[in-house]
C-alpha cells in the first residue's frame, strides 16, 4: 500500500461513496489519512444507562449480551442486536442494516457504544452505535462505574470525522484503522526536521497520525493535534517563504526621492498627514530605494487614510531620480476591487495631482479616461478617451499613473516602465498574477497591497508570510465617530422614527439582514436572500412606504449588483436593503444610518466592517445594532464594537471569543480548522515563521529537504490567490 494509491485499490468502494468521496476531496490512502477527526466522543459524555433519554446522543460503557442478527419483519432488511449493561442498567442495541456488527465481538465482551437513543414501541434503544472493544474500562464523572480493573490509558473515544451524504464517520473511521493496522503508516518518513520536532515537542508523523485517528488518551489528540496544527502553519510560511525569495530574485526600479519634494506634495493635501500615515509611506520609500521589489501589505480600518499613502508613493514613483540620471518614466498601476472605487480613487488623484501636470488614467470595464484634458470641458476636469488611445499613451509613458478595475493586468494592457503596483481591498492577489507583472527584461514592479480586512496579526503574519506589514493604526484626527447603539426591541419604533428623520433631510440608510449560519451553502443563500426581500417588503409597506426601497444580496447577477449599487449611489434608492455583501467596496457618502438585523449573529469584526459603510459621511453617522438573542452574554459581546479602538481588536476578540470561523472572509484562507487552532497561539505562530525564515536561510533550494519541498509544491498553498 502506498500513500499515493487510490483507495479503490484496496478498498471495495460503492460507486456512492466515491461521489461522497470526492466532495470530500479524498481519492488516495494519503487523503483519507490526512482527513482528520473535528471532535472526539469525550468520557466526559459518557452516561449511565440509567439516564439516558431518546434524542440523546451518548456513549455508554458495559458487558454486551444477547447478540443475535436477524431479518427486519417487513422490509426484510438484515439487523443486528443486543444489549448492553452496566452497574446502573441496561439497554437494547439495534444496528440496522448492519447485522455484522453484531459478529464483531462476543458475549461478555467490554465495550464502549456511541450513539443516539432512540424511542421504538418497546421504549428506547440504543440506534447503530459506534462500537469499541474495551479490555478495560473507564472510570467517569459518576465515580466508580465498572469497579477494577478500569484503566485510565484507555479511556479515550471514538473520532468524529465530518460526513456527507454517502460517507459516514465510522466508514472513515474503519477505512483508517484498516490502513493503520496494514503497518504501513508506521513506514512513513516524517518531512519536518527532528530538530524542529524536539524543540516543540511535537510526536512525529507516523505516530501523530496514528494518535490523531485513534488516541488512547486527550494527551495523545492535543499532541498529535498540535503537531498538525504546527505543520500547517510551518508549511504556509514555508511557501510564502519560497514565493517571497522567487520574487525578491528580480530587479526593479530603484525610487529615490527628493525629501522636499515629496514633504511639499504631502503639504498640499487639504488635511496634516497623520503618524502612521507618514511612518507608512517613509518605509515604503525605504523598501523601494532598493534594487529589489518591495512587498509590503498596508492594513488600516476603512477611513484611515490608505488613499493618500497610495497617492505619496505614486508621486515619489514618478519623479524618480531628481537627478534626472535614468529610469524615468516610471509608472504606476493602481487595481480597485470595483468600477465605482476606481472611479473614486481616480476622482481622488485629480485632487491630489492637478497641480504636478502628472496625466492620470482611469480604465474600466466600461470605458477609459484621461486627465489633465487638453480640451477644457465644462463639466468635468477628464475626457473619455478610446480604449486604444489609452494603451498607447500607457505603453508609451505618456500616462504614468493608470487606474482600473482588475481590466488593469489584462495582458493587453502594456506599460513602459511598470514600477509600482497598488491593490486595494484584493487579498486574494496571488503569484500567478505577479508574476504576469515581471517584465521581459526582469523587472518586477514594487508591490503595496492594501486592506481595511480586520484580522488577528497572528493570521495577517500566516497568509501574508510573503509580505512585510505595515498597520495605519491611527484615525485621522477630529474624525467623528459613528454613534453606535443596541437597541432593545421595544425601541424599534423611536430608531424607524430617527431614520426618518434623517431621510427627509436627504441622507439614505442601510437595513442589514443576517446571513444564517448553515452547513449546507445552497440553502444559506436561499434563506439569506429570502429574509432580505422580506423585510425589504415589510418595511415598504409597514414603514418607509414614502421611500424607494433597494434590495442587495449575492444571489443576484454581478450585473444587477452594480444596478442597485450605481442607483443608491445616485440617490434613486432611499434605503438599501442588504446582506452582508455591501461590506466592501461600497461607498456612498451620503449614507448616514446603518440597521443591522439580528446583530448577534455576526462577528464583531464583520459588524465593524458593516459600520465603516457609513463612516465616509461628513454628516453625523449612526449605527443601530437590533439583536433577537437576549441573552446578557450577547449584549456584552456587542458591547465591545463600543469600545474597541480599531478592527484588527475586534478581530483578537472575534478568534477568543468565538473562533475562526467568526472572522471576515475566513473560508478565503484555504487555512484549515486545525490550522486555525494555530491561529490563536502567537507562540506557535512566531515559532512557525522564525523557523521557516532559518529553514528557507540555511537551505534556500530545499537540497537537503526533497520531501518537504514536493510536499510543498503538490499542496500549492496558494491562500492569496482564486
Ligand atoms: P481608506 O483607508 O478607507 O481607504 P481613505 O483614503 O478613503 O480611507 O480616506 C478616508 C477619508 O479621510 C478621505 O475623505 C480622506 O480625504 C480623509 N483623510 C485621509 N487622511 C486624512 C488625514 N490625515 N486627516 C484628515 N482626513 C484624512
Ligand atoms: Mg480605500
Amino acid at each position: 500500500m502506498q500513500l499515493s494509491d487510490s483507495l479503490t485499490k484496496h478498498f471495495r468502494i460503492l460507486d456512492a461513496q466515491k461521489k461522497a468521496l470526492t466532495r470530500l476531496n479524498i481519492e488516495t490512502i494519503r487523503d483519507i489519512l490526512y482527513y482528520f477527526p473535528t471532535r472526539y466522543t469525550n468520557v466526559s459524555e459518557i452516561k449511565l444507562i440509567r439516564d439516558v433519554e431518546a434524542g440523546d446522543t451518548v456513549t455508554v460503557y458495559g458487558k454486551i449480551g444477547k447478540l443475535k442478527t436477524k431479518k427486519a419483519f417487513r422490509s426484510k432488511m438484515p439487523m443486528g442486536e443486543a444489549e448492553v449493561e452496566d452497574s446502573s442498567g441496561k439497554i437494547k442495541i439495534m444496528w440496522f442494516n448492519q447485522a455484522y456488527m453484531a459478529k464483531m465481538v462476543h458475549e461478555g465482551d467490554m465495550v464502549e457504544l456511541s450513539g443516539k437513543i432512540a424511542a421504538g414501541k418497546q421504549g428506547i434503544y440504543l440506534s447503530n452505535p459506534e462500537l469499541k472493544e474495551k479490555n478495560a474500562l473507564p472510570i467517569d464523572s459518576h465515580g466508580s462505574l465498572f469497579g477494577q480493573g478500569t484503566d485510565a490509558a484507555q479511556m479515550y473515544g471514538f473520532p468524529i470525522y465530518r460526513e456527507t451524504r454517502g460517507i459516514t464517520s465510522r466508514f472513515i473511521y474503519h477505512t483508517v484503522q484498516k490502513i493503520i493496522k496494514s503497518g504501513m503508516v508506521q513506514e512513513i518518513d516524517d518531512y519536518i526536521p527532528e530538530d524542529i520536532r524536539t524543540k516543540y515537542k511535537l510526536p512525529k508523523l507516523s505516530t501523530a497520525l496514528i494518535w490523531i485517528h485513534s488516541p488512547q488518551s486527550d494527551n495523545d489528540a492535543q499532541a498529535a493535534r498540535k503537531r498538525f496544527a504546527f505543520e500547517e502553519v510551518f508549511l504556509i510560511q514555508l511557501a510564502r517563504k519560497i514565493e517571497r525569495g522567487n520574487y525578491e530574485k528580480n530587479r526593479s526600479y530603484p525610487v529615490l526621492t527628493d525629501e522636499k519634494d515629496i514633504a511639499n506634495f504631502v503639504d498640499r493635501f487639504p488635511f496634516k498627514h497623520t503618524n502612521a500615515q507618514t511612518n507608512a509611506i517613509n518605509s515604503s520609500l525605504k523598501d523601494m530605494a532598493a534594487g529589489h521589489p518591495m512587498a509590503r501589505l498596508l492594513e488600516g480600518d476603512v477611513g484611515s487614510g490608505k488613499t493618500a499613502v497610495a497617492a505619496t508613493l505614486s508621486y515619489a514613483v514618478i519623479k524618480n531620480r531628481p537627478d534626472g540620471k535614468s529610469f524615468g518614466n516610471l509608472q504606476v498601476a493602481y487595481m480597485a476591487p470595483t468600477e465605482i472605487l476606481a472611479t473614486q480613487h481616480f476622482e481622488n488623484f485629480i485632487q491630489y495631482f492637478k497641480h504636478t501636470g502628472i496625466s492620470v488614467g482611469l480604465i474600466t470595464g466600461s470605458g477609459c479616461r484621461k486627465f489633465p484634458t487638453k480640451v477644457a470641458s465644462a463639466q468635468e476636469p477628464w475626457t473619455t478617451i478610446s480604449r486604444p488611445q489609452l494603451l498607447k499613451w500607457v505603453a508609451n509613458g505618456e500616462i504614468p499613473i493608470l487606474i482600473g478595475t482588475h481590466a488593469l493586468i489584462q495582458k493587453s494592457v502594456k506599460f513602459k516602465h511598470l514600477a509600482l503596483v497598488i491593490i486595494d481591498e484584493q487579498h486574494r492577489f496571488g503569484t500567478m498574477q505577479r508574476k504576469q507583472l515581471v517584465t521581459k527584461e526582469g523587472f518586477a514592479p514594487h508591490l503595496l497591497s492594501m486592506t481595511a480586512t480586520p484580522i488577528p496579526r497572528t493570521l495577517a503574519l500566516t497568509i501574508y508570510g510573503d509580505l512585510d506589514l505595515t498597520l495605519l493604526d491611527e484615525m485621522p484626527a477630529g474624525r467623528k465617530q459613528v454613534i453606535t447603539e443596541i437597541v432593545l426591541p421595544n425601541k424599534r419604533d423611536d430608531v424607524y422614527a430617527h431614520i426618518k428623520q434623517e431621510l427627509e433631510a436627504g441622507r439614505q440608510a442601510y437595513v442589514i439582514c443576517p446571513r444564517i449560519d448553515e452547513p449546507d451553502p445552497d440553502k444559506e443563500m436561499a434563506l439569506q436572500a429570502k429574509s432580505v426581500t422580506a423585510e425589504a417588503k415589510r418595511l415598504k409597506k409597514d414603514v418607509f412606504k414614502e421611500y424607494e426601497i433597494g434590495v442587495l444580496h449575492s444571489k443576484m447577477s454581478k450585473q444587477k449588483k452594480e444596478e442597485v449599487m450605481d442607483d443608491f449611489y445616485a440617490h434613486k434608492i432611499d434605503i438599501l436593503c442588504a446582506t452582508s455583501v455591501v461590506e466592501v467596496g461600497v461607498n456612498v457618502p451620503n449614507a448616514t444610518v446603518i440597521i443591522i438585523e439580528g446583530a448577534e449573529r455576526f462577528g464583531l469584526s464583520q459588524l465593524h466592517q458593516l459600520r465603516g459603510r457609513v463612516l465616509r459621511s461628513n454628516h453625523q453617522a449612526y449605527c443601530y445594532l437590533f439583536a433577537e438573542a437576549k441573552s446578557d452574554k450577547t449584549i456584552e459581546r456587542l458591547k465591545a464594537i463600543k469600545t474597541a479602538k480599531n478592527g484588527f481588536e475586534l478581530s483578537e476578540l472575534d478568534l477568543a471569543l468565538r473562533g475562526a470561523g467568526e472572522l471576515a472572509g475566513s473560508k478565503q484562507w484555504g487555512i484549515t480548522d486545525l490550522g486555525m487552532e494555530a491561529i490563536k497561539n502567537i507562540k506557535m505562530v512566531e515559532a512557525a515563521r522564525s523557523e521557516a525564515q532559518l529553514f528557507v536561510t540555511a537551505d534556500p533550494e530545499f537540497q537537503k529537504h526533497r520531501a518537504l519541498k514536493e510536499l510543498i509544491e503538490r499542496k500549492r498553498i496558494e491562500t492569496h490567490f482564486e
